[in-house]
């Protein structure tokens, strides 16, 4: 399994959690964000969610480095046998192709939205003929 090492993607809003008495979502994210990652990383009461929550790119080594969601502004999260995509920054034309390529090698449906990032919708338009894709604006 890969290490996050310096990712905070996910604590942008990606990951709903409550972290003590804040709660982070969609336009909401954690205060507890460092240059390093996690300022509470070994703090014993942070959320199990937190210390739990792996995404595609950490679990499959197959996933290109250059996916690594800091970099590719993309998290995705595979469940069910479908993949979810979940865009943080503006994201790259070749990274939508490759979104592309993983739902046609998986053969199954691909959801992508975005969030905080209103950008996405310039680069739809590469991606939305493929079959079982589904893409929202934001996140619902
Ligand atoms: S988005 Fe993935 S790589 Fe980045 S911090 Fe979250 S789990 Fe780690
Ligand atoms: S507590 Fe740490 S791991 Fe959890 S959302 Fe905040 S920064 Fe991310």
């Amino acid at each position: 399994m890969r290490s996050c090492d310096g990712c905070t993607e996910c604590c942008t809003g990606a990951l709903e959690v409550k972290v003590f008495d804040q709660l982070v979502g969609k336009d909401n994210p954690c205060s507890y964000m460092c240059d390093t990652g996690c300022s509470i990383n070994d703090d014993p009461k942070r959320p199990k969610a937190c210390a739990q929550y792996q995404c595609f790119w950490t679990l499959s080594s197959d996933v290109p480095d250059w996916m690594k969601p800091s970099l590719s502004g993309v998290i995705l999260d595979e469940e069910n046998g479908t993949f979810r995509a979940s865009c943080t920054k503006e994201v790259s034309g070749y990274v939508f192709l490759y979104l592309l390529y993983l739902a046609n090698e998986f053969d199954t449906s691909l959801t992508i939205w975005h969030i905080n990032n209103p950008h996405i919708e310039r680069n739809l338009g590469a991606v939305i003929a493929m079959k079982e894709l589904k893409v929202f604006g934001e996140r619902p």
